[in-house]
Order: C-alpha cells, then structure tokens, then sequence
C-alpha cells in the first residue's frame, strides 16, 4: 500500500519517485547545464564500492572513478564515519578560527607525504594556482627574478584545470582559444624532454620553476621514461629552479605508489599538489604541500579560501587518505595493475592497438580512428563505465579496491566489446 504522503509527493514529482530513463534525464541536464562536458549517455542515480548504477537500474564496474576521485571505492564505509561524526560536531569555521581537527589533519599530511607544510583549498586548479603563487614568490623574493619577469615553465599536453590561469600554462588550443587575454610568465616544453628542459633553463634567468603531472593524465596515461623524473630533478637544481610535482589526478595511489613521482627513487619535488582522492569522492580539498622556507613566502591575507580547511573536509580527508595505507591501496594498486595489464595485453583482438599505463591507471588505444567514444558507449551498455581521452583512446581507472576476479570480468567486458568492433 502507498502511504498517502508517497502519493502526495507522486503528484508533485512523479519521474524521480517512479522512475525515469537516462534519456529523460539526459534531456533534463542538457536543457539546464552547461554543456561544457562530453556527457556519457547513462545518468547515474547510485553508487557503491567499485560499482556506479544508472536511473534504468543498469550496474556497471565503474573503470573511471569520477576521475580518480574514489581510489577507495565509493562510499567507503570508514569515510563516511567520519563525515557522520564530524558533521554532529562542527563543519565550518573559517580559517580564522584554527579547530580541533586542523592541526591534526595538517600534521598527519606532514608526516605521510613528507612535507614541512601545507596549504589546505577546494579544487586541484586552486592548489596548482597556488603552487605557481608559491614559486613565483619564491623566484621574485629568494632567487632575486625580477617581479614582472618571473616564468614557470610547463609541459605540451599538461592539465592542471580550466581557471584562467591554468589554461595560459597549457598548449591546448581548445581550452584557452576566445577567452581573451592569457595570464604572462608561462612558457612550455615537451613532456619527457629533459634536453629540451635544459635549453629553456640556460637561456632564461628569469625561470622559478618547472611543473608536470608525473605521468600526464588529461593527455592519456603518458608515462615518461623511467629516469625522466630524477634528471628533471638534477636540472631544476643545477638552474636553481623549484620542482614542481602536480600530483591531483595520479596520486594517492593511483599508480601504484602514495605519490606517483615515488617510482623513481631519490626524487623529491620542491612542491607537491593534491585534490581528487584526498577525500574518497566525498568532498573537494585540495593540498599544496612544501616546506617552510617556500611555504612561508605567503603572508596574511596573500592566499587563502573560504572554505579551505573547513573541519569537515579535515575530518573526511584524513579518513580518506587513512584508508589508503590502512588497505594497502597503493600495494593492491601495483600488483593487481601488473595483473591487469598482463590480461589487457593478452586479449586476441586486432581492435585493441596499444595498452600503456601504470598501477590502475590505464589507456587502452583502439585500431578504430574516431571510434573510442562509440566504443566507451558499447562498454557501458556491456556494464563497464568509463570515458575515451580523445578520438582513439580510453581510460581506465577503477577503485583500488578493486579485486582480482572483477578485474577478470572487466577484461571479459573489454574483449566483448572489441568484437563487436571487429
Ligand atoms: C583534475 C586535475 C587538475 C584540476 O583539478 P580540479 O579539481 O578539476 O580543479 C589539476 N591537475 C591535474 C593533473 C588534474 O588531473
């Protein structure tokens, strides 16, 4: 029997108590949202562990993990503890105010990553903004640059967001085409190129620092040579230059390791940024982490926002990044990647052209020219989830936690599809 207040809100709101389709939905968002994604055609309604579901009840292995937002799976259930219990407590307060759960937070990301400080914000664009604030005041203020001449350099195919400033230090015509005048002091070199880092580095004094994405996500899982990162390093020393790490998308993780630049011993970067799986997928945070002598060059008032460090988000991220060491994510991350990419390798299908990654961060590049949206289509309809990077690649990026026998199914999946492509 239905109980008359299900009635009463039946008549007022009949689709989202009784049912809707992905298409009604689809329509819905395409009428009220900026059309400023490339949106898949399954509304997603529900999720749980490594699994999303669509408003038609179609589950399906979630391969990309709100862009590696839940390396921990979703709603993980210690996360969401501690979003309950500090939500009964206190959620804001502003940074005026230090609480009982910031000192704690900032002090156990110090002594996991390493890093003497940090500088708590929302979005991963924000914490790489900051990292360039930091390393521009740090070239003006401790290397003597002058102020108007002050130049971080970037990489060709680097994604660091879609704030102005993000898209005037990337090479993507798309992303920074009509929106007027770019911000200055940016220039850019080719991914794994140190020798092409190297010519900037002793023509231009005025350079404070060098940032990449260890392995560049946005471009499609591009992993660089496996002393790339150490002989960045050994440059950005000898020029006396900061070593900028943008780790939002393959940290935490993703790559087998807590911070991806940890696969190439000996590698430190001057300054590191985190966001997406800080929380679980639960809230946005985002971290700039150095140590004092660069931290310290902002003063009062010279960053900040308002909801960065908020006492809720402390809570949930440190329960998050807890969960990660707590079940090994970074080890389950490397091994059952190695499996993966071994099964991936091994499928008899001349649709498949190229596998390339690094733990559970993968590009799969299709033998059909234009096709990979399509494909990602027919993936989901087969019941896995996930996006194409651009005409002829997709990625794959499922929660760490995922096990070995859905890893198997997901292959089932991929070789299902792909002869349907043959
Ligand atoms: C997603 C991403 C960003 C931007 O993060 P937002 O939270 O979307 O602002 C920055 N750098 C990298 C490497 C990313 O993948």
């Amino acid at each position: 029997m239905i109980s008359s207040r299900l009635l009463r809100a039946k008549n007022r709101v009949p689709k989202r108590l009784f049912g809707t389709t992905n298409k009604d939905e689809t329509d819905r968002n395409n009428k009220y949202l900026a059309a400023t994604y490339d949106v898949c055609d399954s509304v997603i309604s529900k999720a749980n562990g490594i699994y999303v579901e669509d408003v038609e009840g179609h589950k399906m292995l979630d391969f990309h993990s709100g862009y590696s937002c839940t390396n921990q799976g979703h709603l993980h259930p210690k996360i969401l503890q501690a979003l309950y219990d500090q939500t009964k407590k206190l959620t804001m307060a502003s940074r005026i105010f230090n609480t009982d759960i910031s000192g704690e937070f900032a002090q156990f990301i110090s002594e996991t990553f390493g890093y003497e400080k940090m500088v708590p914000m929302n979005s991963g664009s924000e914490a790489c903004e900051c990292a360039v604030k930091m390393a521009r005041r740090w070239g003006v203020m401790s290397k003597g640059i002058d102020n108007d001449k002050v130049t971080v350099i970037t990489t060709h195919n680097c994604f660091w967001g879609r704030t102005i400033v993000s898209m005037s230090g990337c090479s993507d015509p798309n992303r920074y085409s009509n929106f007027g005048p770019l911000v200055p002091g940016f220039d850019m070199v080719p991914f794994n190129d140190p020798d092409a880092l190297e010519e900037k580095l002793k023509e231009n004094p005025n350079i404070c620092a060098f940032m990449i994405e260890p392995i560049q996500g946005a471009a499609g899982v591009i992993v660089p040579d496996d002393d790339y990162l150490r002989r960045v390093q050994a440059l950005c020393r000898k020029y006396n230059v900061l070593f900028i790490c943008d780790e939002v998308q393959a940290g935490l993780g993703r790559t087998g390791y807590m911070l991806a630049h940890q696969f190439e011993e000996g590698v430190r970067p001057d300054i590191v940024t985190l966001a997406k799986a800080t929380t679980g997928g639960v809230l946005p945070l985002s971290l700039a982490l150095a140590d004092s002598h660069i931290i310290d060059l902002l003063g009062k008032g010279q960053h900040g926002t308002t909801y960065g460090g908020n006492a809720l988000g402390c809570a949930v991220a440190k329960a998050a990044i807890e969960v990660i060491i707590e079940e090994d994510l970074c080890e389950r991350s490397r091994v059952n990647g190695a499996f993966f990419h071994n099964l991936l390798e091994s499928l008899d299908t001349p649709v498949i052209k190229l596998v390339r990654g690094r733990g559970l961060w993968y590009s799969l590049v299709i033998d059909r020219p234009g096709q990979a949206k399509e494909f990602s289509e027919v993936l989901a309809k087969n019941g896995l989830a996930c996006r194409n990077t651009d005409g002829e690649s997709l990625r794959f990026a499922p929660p760490l936690t995922i096990e070995r026998e859905q890893l198997e199914q997901a292959a089932e999946i991929i070789l299902k599809t792909c002869k349907e492509f043959e």
